[in-house]
């Protein structure tokens, strides 16, 4: 088993001109923004303080698996488009798996509106798979989201 934890992530919009909040996750103390690379694509993490506290509440529904995935093959965003949100602008992706008492991520990727290659798998393939219980899962996702609950900057 792999333990989740989130942290606050602060990274700079695209102009510069200002700091945006969002949240990090961590696989056994292992930040994924950086192990992804995603600093690289401007990417910010799933929940942010950018958008409306609903929109936070509905990405837990899809992270815990209760809501349909935001992409065919039960793939999720992680790390999206820090002005808009949408994976359509390209994302670090990954598939989720359910079981009564577990999460399983797995297959990470950079994709664009689920237009992925092996390549892209390849890339991120030192990345996951983690299991997680799915109770202290649950506990972290709620957690990140709660970190935004819509009082915003
Ligand atoms: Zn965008």
């Amino acid at each position: 088993m792999n333990l989740l934890s989130t942290a606050i992530l602060t990274t700079r919009s695209d102009n510069n001109d200002f700091d945006i909040h969002s949240v990090d996750f961590l696989v056994d103390g292992v930040p994924l923004y950086s192990a992804t690379n995603a600093h690289h694509a401007s990417l910010a993490g799933r929940f942010s303080s950018l958008w409306v506290a609903e929109a936070n509440e509905n990405k837990v529904k899809v992270l815990l698996g209760e809501s349909p995935a935001d992409l065919p093959d039960n793939r999720i965003g992680l790390f999206v488009c820090s002005r808009c949100g949408s994976l359509a602008c390209g994302g670090i992706t990954f598939r989720l798996t359910r079981s009564a008492n577990a999460v399983r991520w797995s297959k990470f990727a950079y994709e664009c509106d689920n237009d992925y290659t092996d390549k892209e798998f390849a890339r991120y393939s030192s990345i996951g798979p983690f299991t997680f219980n799915f109770v202290a899962y649950r506990e972290a996702i709620e957690g990140a989201a709660a970190s935004f609950s819509g009082r915003g900057p």
